[in-house]
């Protein structure tokens, strides 16, 4: 069994004039037990849809999702309540997940206490284990969110996540609202402690760099449909997809020499209207190999090397 399993997934919402917003359009993948899947592709694309969708802050318009081997598509609310126990989420901006009046000992608490899980002294030790855990010291309990830098907040909320010991950690964009200087801090931290507890991750990013420094596999999204799935080394080493290598060609090299080596795959044009994709393969419309039969089939997703890739000339 695997920690998440997605089949089929598709999430639609009602569009302004009448057609459906396919946000999420048919889309399979899989979270191996202790396995840190990466979820990429530019802004628009459905990723923060498909993450929303895991931990059951939407509901899905078709398909199937299991985490833990629970499914959560038609799922009535006391099994919502017990998935998202297993499934926690931490999110881009730690200011916004934590409420301000709330001291950061009894953010961290809440799930423990609300669920009844720990309380009084109990509560204060688990708490103070979990703020050591993400690198704060127990006596910052007292204190409130104003009082912590970026980087401090998020390991946090990171804590939080944490304290009913999920078996999967969704993560969307958690270093993006950050200062580059700690970035990577976090990033450790998120790797250790997923290694520490046996955690599976889904971790959504638009920064390629990011992915390729956390991530065991990678799986890329191109307008609510996934275009490629790989290994980590196999997709930074040879990308199948035009648009995994329009997307990689993008990624700065810090050697000026390899950087200056890299093919230029040119990314024309805007994302299309997920209420109006293009017909056939829907990146049709931005594709330097496009060919006749791009614009009227819908490329399956098939084996190509070591890749899984939706594209018919792959
Ligand atoms: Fe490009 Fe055609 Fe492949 Fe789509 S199916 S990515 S348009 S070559």
């Amino acid at each position: 069994m695997h920690t998440l399993e997605i089949s089929d997934l598709k999430v639609h919402f009602p569009g302004r004039h009448g057609a459906p917003v396919r946000a999420v359009d048919g889309v399979s993948l899989h979270v191996a037990a202790g396995e840190t899947m990466g979820l990429v592709g530019e802004s628009g694309c459905g990723k923060t849809t498909v993450a929303n969708t895991t931990v059951g802050l939407l509901g899905p318009s078709a398909g199937s999702v299991k985490v833990m081997g629970t499914e959560l598509a038609g799922a009535d609310r006391r099994t919502l309540r017990a998935v998202r126990a297993r499934a926690q989420m931490v999110f881009q901006d730690p200011v916004t997940s934590l409420n301000p009046r709330m001291t950061i000992g009894d953010a961290v608490g809440e799930p423990l206490y609300v669920r009844g899980i720990a309380s009084g002294r109990a509560l204060r030790e688990r708490v103070a284990g979990l703020l050591d855990e993400v690198g704060l010291r127990p006596e910052h309990a007292g204190r409130y969110p104003h009082q912590f830098s970026g980087g401090q907040r998020q390991r946090i909320v990171i804590a939080r996540a944490l304290a009913l010991r999920p078996a999967l950690l969704v993560c969307d964009e958690p270093v993006s609202a950050l200062d580059v200087s700690v970035r990577a801090q976090i990033l450790n931290l998120l790797v250790d402690l997923q290694a520490r507890h046996g955690m599976s991750s889904l971790f959504v990013s638009h920064d390629l760099a990011v992915v390729r420094h956390v991530c065991d596999r990678v799986a890329v999204m191109y307008l609510g449909r996934i275009a490629e799935v790989a290994g980590r080394d196999a997709l930074f080493a040879s990308p199948r997809h035009p648009y995994t290598r329009a997307l990689l060609a993008s990624v700065p090299e810090p050697d000026p020499v390899v950087q200056r080596a890299k093919p230029r795959v040119p990314l024309a044009g805007e994302i299309p209207s997920p209420a109006d994709p293009p017909a056939g393969c829907r990146f049709h419309t931005r594709c330097p190999m496009v060919a006749e039969v791009c614009r009227r089939e819908v490329p399956a997703l098939r084996a190509v090397g070591e890749s899984v890739v939706a594209c018919h000339l792959a």
